[in-house]
Formats: C-alpha cells, structure tokens, sequence
C-alpha cells in the first residue's frame, strides 16, 4: 500500500487533518476527526480495559509469575522543574543536530542509539542513525555516510567504554578529516534538548521556566508513594496512565509517526528485584499479544530484543514492539513500543538524586553549595513488604507505548483494496478499512432501501437503538451501493438494510464488511446481534 493512499483516505473521511490546516499547517502536530476521535478512543479504551479495569488481581494470568494488581493516575502535564533535572531529561533528552549550510536542511540522530567517545580531550557523539528532514534523497546518503563513518571507524578502534585510547586519536582523525571536509556543507553535530519550554507565573523569569512532559512515566513515579499510602496495593503492582506527551522533534514526518504533541499510554510495574526479570519478560509477551489480538497479526509486526550497546544505561533488558510502516524503506520498521527493565533507577533518583557515576554517562554538577545538583526528594520511597517486613526499592518494568502510532500502524494495517461489482455490475475498485471491530470508529450502518414505503421510519428506530449502545450512523442517501462504499472506507464493520421484506417478515439484512457475506435476522435480534459481534 503507498502511503499517500492512506493519507488522502484519512483527509477525505475525517480520520485525521493537519492541525491548522487553513493557516498552511504546522509541523509535527495532527488533529484527529469525527472518525480518527473515535479510532483512537477505542485504542486506548481498549488499552485501559485490557490492563487495568477488566484485570483479574485474584487469579495468576497465564505467563506471569504470580498475580498482581493494576491501578490508573492522571497527572498534570507541568510538574516541578527538578522532576526533569532528576530523571535526567533536562540534560540527556536531546538529540544531536546538524545543518547543511547549502540547503538549510536539518538532521538529528538519536542520542540513545549511539555514544559518546572521548578523543583529544573533545567528546564526540556516535551513532549510526540519522534521518534527514527533508526528502532529499542525496543529502540523506551524505549525512549518513558522515555518520557511519563515524560509527563504523571508531568501533572498529575497538573503543573501550567512552574512551578512544591515544594512539587511535591519530587514526580516527585521519580517517574522519577528508571524510568531514568531503560533506562540509554539514555543520558540526549540536545538542538540541527535545522538552518545550514554558513559563509558570507573571514573572516571566528564567527562574519560572517550567516544562510541557515529554512523558507521561515521571507522574507516576513521583506519585508512587501516594498511590502506596492511599490504597492497599502491594507490590507487585503496576501504574498507568495515559496521556498527551510534548517532544520538539528536529524532524517531525512520516504522518503522525512522530509528532511534536503525541499520545502514550504507559505502565511502570513495579516489583521485586528478584522477580524482576520474570516480570519483564512477561509484560514483553504480554504487550506484543495485545497488538496481535487487535488485529497486527501478520509480519509486518515484530518483537525486537535490543542488543546490550543499545541500552540506555540504566536499563538490563529492553525490547521494542516494531511495525514495519509503509513509508519505511523495505525491511525497516518502526517502534510503537518499548518495553524496558529500568531497574530502580527512578526511584532511587527520585529520592537520593544519585546517578550512578559507573553506568551514568553525565557527571554529577555541584550547586553554588557544593551539593549535587541532581538532588532528589529526599523522600523515602523504599517499599515494606507487610508480610515479610523486607524493606526495599521496587524494581520497575515499563511497557510504555504510543496512542498515535498504534493508531496509525490499526490504519495502515486495515487499508486493503479489492475488486467487486458496483450497482451495475460493473467490476470496481473497492477501498476498505478492515478495522478489528473492537476498535472500528462506527459499528453500524443503517440504510433504509428506499426513502418511501415507511422503511426510513423502522430504519431510524433500529439506529436509534444500536445508537444507544455505540457509535452508529444512519444514511439513507444516494445508491445501496454507494453507501456501502462510504461506510467501507469508514471501516464499519456492519451495514444494515431495511428492504420490502421487512415491511411483511420483520427481517432485516446484515451485510458483513471483510466476506461480503449477507444475512437476514429479526429485526427485533438486531442490537443483539450486532452488539456480540463487535465488543
Ligand atoms: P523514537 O526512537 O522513535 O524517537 P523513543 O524511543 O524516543 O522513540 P520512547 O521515549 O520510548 O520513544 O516513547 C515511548 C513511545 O512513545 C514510543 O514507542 C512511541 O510509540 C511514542 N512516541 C515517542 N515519541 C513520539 C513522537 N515524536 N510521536 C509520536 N509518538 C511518539
């Protein structure tokens, strides 16, 4: 499927619209329509239902290592300052990027799949992923012969940790010099921190500059000795939340993919460090499950393990739920998932401030006081165990997702065309959203065969009715055909007719939206019918 298929799709029947598209746009931030609201809607209902409010805390699910508990929190999207100073996001969240001097062109590459090096007293970054803002194609080969040049030669210095020793700083510059002057259109690599700033207060000082979240997991953690002390909830249990997520990617594109205003839905479990692996592993099989079920069951769906230099520093395991997009070159695919064992880092950030100067690639800054300035809470955020009065810091898992990718990925996924005959007979091309019904933004059409002969009435009465218990919509315009077409891109899972017969046998017919099948049933069995079939 070409993308721009599903694009225009997506504008033509109001799944989703640039934002401010009257004023040209702005890039990086999408507003979801009339069907796109309910798409959407339905995919993070159904992530809140699967793990929190339909969980079973009395009984072990199949692959977890005991049963556990699961609880939700809403938190502001403005939080102190220091939260991000502590999680490391004030300093580490960036991404490094370069311009090209000719085209004005701008390049990231993403901090956390690389490293840094030191060479001749100067630190420089590495790493083999780049994306280019524009689609030119000839100024992305350069980019990224300029960085895996990078990469490629200092790994093969076989550089220890974050040092290139002495004798291969000769080397490395020689093999990186003509190579740099060969693109010496690019500028040199600058940090450029992702979170948006804002201003608290009439102030407006550099004192009152707060952040918009560029995720939803640091509430959660700030809040775990509230959520201890206000419930009865023992470890292990697991947080969610979801909600909107602000990240002034350099290179926002690919659609909603990445966006500059975003959606997550996030759990951090928390557990027992001796459990913790067992823990991690389930949450992995359990998360790529919950895709597959909803419909991302072929191959372009895939659980990736990262390798041990992919890891952040204070992760011992992490794996990505990957799709491989459309617009992504053949054999690509992008994240719609991570799931990462974090270890106790956060919250022993959180209430000692200490980053662990071993694994932590950033020193700790002393404050004019000489104290460190990634002081924590000094809150105590250890756990008493109440029966075994063990007193220790939990251990976190977190599968931690986007609402808008896993939106896009359902999208590109249903998008499917076919050949069928039209009102005439005639062969057609038929474009048609094989949405999972549980997620389908409508899950009824009602049409009455004829405006005459009191068909609109029993139809708007059986609307009336599926309407009551979800998203329906009732059309009695233009040919049959036609309306099936229009609900067939919407991704209606059912349609419903209104005909002669039903004037004299009280029947109506279902026509189902993937086998084309069609069937009659009481009118009466209707909502029933349809209601079983789509929860
Ligand atoms: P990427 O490497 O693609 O930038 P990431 O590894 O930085 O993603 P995380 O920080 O792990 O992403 O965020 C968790 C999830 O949030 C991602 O798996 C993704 O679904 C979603 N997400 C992150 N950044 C964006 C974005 N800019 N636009 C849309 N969704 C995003």
């Amino acid at each position: 499927m070409e993308m721009e298929k599903l694009v225009s799709l997506c504008k033509r029947r109001g799944f989703m619209f640039q934002s401010s598209e009257i004023y040209g746009g702005i890039n990086g931030f999408w507003d979801y329509g009339p069907l796109g609201v309910e798409l959407k809607r339905n995919i993070k209902d159904a992530w809140w239902h699967d793990m929190i409010t339909a969980h079973d805390e009395l009984d072990v699910r199949p692959g977890a290592p005991s049963t556990y508990e699961m609880t939700g929190l809403d938190c502001t999207i403005i939080m102190h300052p220091q939260v991000w100073k502590v999680s490391g996001h004030q300093d580490l969240f960036s991404d490094m990027m370069v311009d090209c001097k000719e085209s004005k062109g701008r390049y990231r590459y993403d901090q956390l799949r690389g490293r840094w090096v030191e060479a001749k007293g100067q630190k420089v970054f590495v790493t083999t992923k780049v994306e280019a803002e524009e689609e030119d194609e000839d100024l992305q080969r350069r980019a990224l012969k300029f960085f895996n040049l990078r990469a490629k030669n200092v790994e093969e210095l076989s550089w220890d940790g974050d040092t290139v020793s002495l004798e291969t700083i000769s080397e490395f510059e020689n093999v990186l010099a003509p190579e740099a002057k060969s693109v010496g259109s690019l500028t040199e690599p600058r940090e450029f921190n992702l979170m948006f700033k804002t201003i608290v207060g009439a102030m407006g000082t550099e004192a009152d500059t707060a952040f918009l979240r560029p995720e939803t997991a640091q509430g959660i953690f700030v809040n775990f000795k509230n959520v201890v002390d206000s419930t009865r909830v023992k470890i292990p249990f697991g947080i969610a939340q979801v909600g909107k997520s602000f990240r002034n990617e350099i290179t926002p594109r690919n659609f909603t993919f990445r966006s500059r205003e975003f959606e997550q839905m996030e759990i951090e479990f928390f557990c027992h460090p001796d459990s913790s692996r067992k823990w991690y592993e389930y949450w992995r099989d359990r998360r790529m499950q919950w895709y597959k079920d909803l419909g991302l069951a072929g191959e372009r769906l895939q659980l990736r393990d990262h390798a041990p230099d992919e890891l952040s520093h204070y992760s011992t395991g992490t794996a990505d739920i990957e799709y491989a997009f459309p617009f992504l070159p053949e054999g690509e695919y992008g994240e719609l998932e991570g799931i990462a064992h974090r270890g106790d880092f956060d919250l022993r950030s959180h209430m000692e401030g200490k980053l662990d100067p071993n694994t932590c690639p950033l020193e700790v800054e002393k404050g004019e006081d000489g104290k460190p300035k990634y002081r924590g809470s000094g809150k105590d955020l250890t756990y008493r165990d109440p029966e075994t009065n063990e007193k220790y810091l939990p251990h976190v898992i977190e599968p931690s997702a986007g609402a808008d990718r896993a939106t896009l990925a359902f999208l590109c996924e249903a998008y499917q065309e076919d050949e069928q005959p039209d009102d005439k007979g005639k062969m057609q091309t038929r474009v048609v959203m094989k949405l999972h019904p549980r997620i389908a933004p409508v899950k009824a059409a009602v049409f009455p065969l004829v405006k005459k002969e009191g068909m609109p009435e029993i139809a708007k009465d059986v609307y009336r009715a599926l309407k009551a218990k979800f998203p329906a919509v009732y059309d009695e315009k233009g040919a049959v055909g036609r309306r099936y077409r229009r609900q067939d891109e919407a991704g209606t899972p059912y349609c419903i007719t209104i005909d002669g017969d039903t004037l004299t046998d009280k029947t109506v017919t279902i026509r189902d939206r993937d086998s084309l099948e069609q069937w009659r049933v009481k009118l009466d069995d209707v909502v029933e019918e349809i209601a079983g079939r789509v929860s």
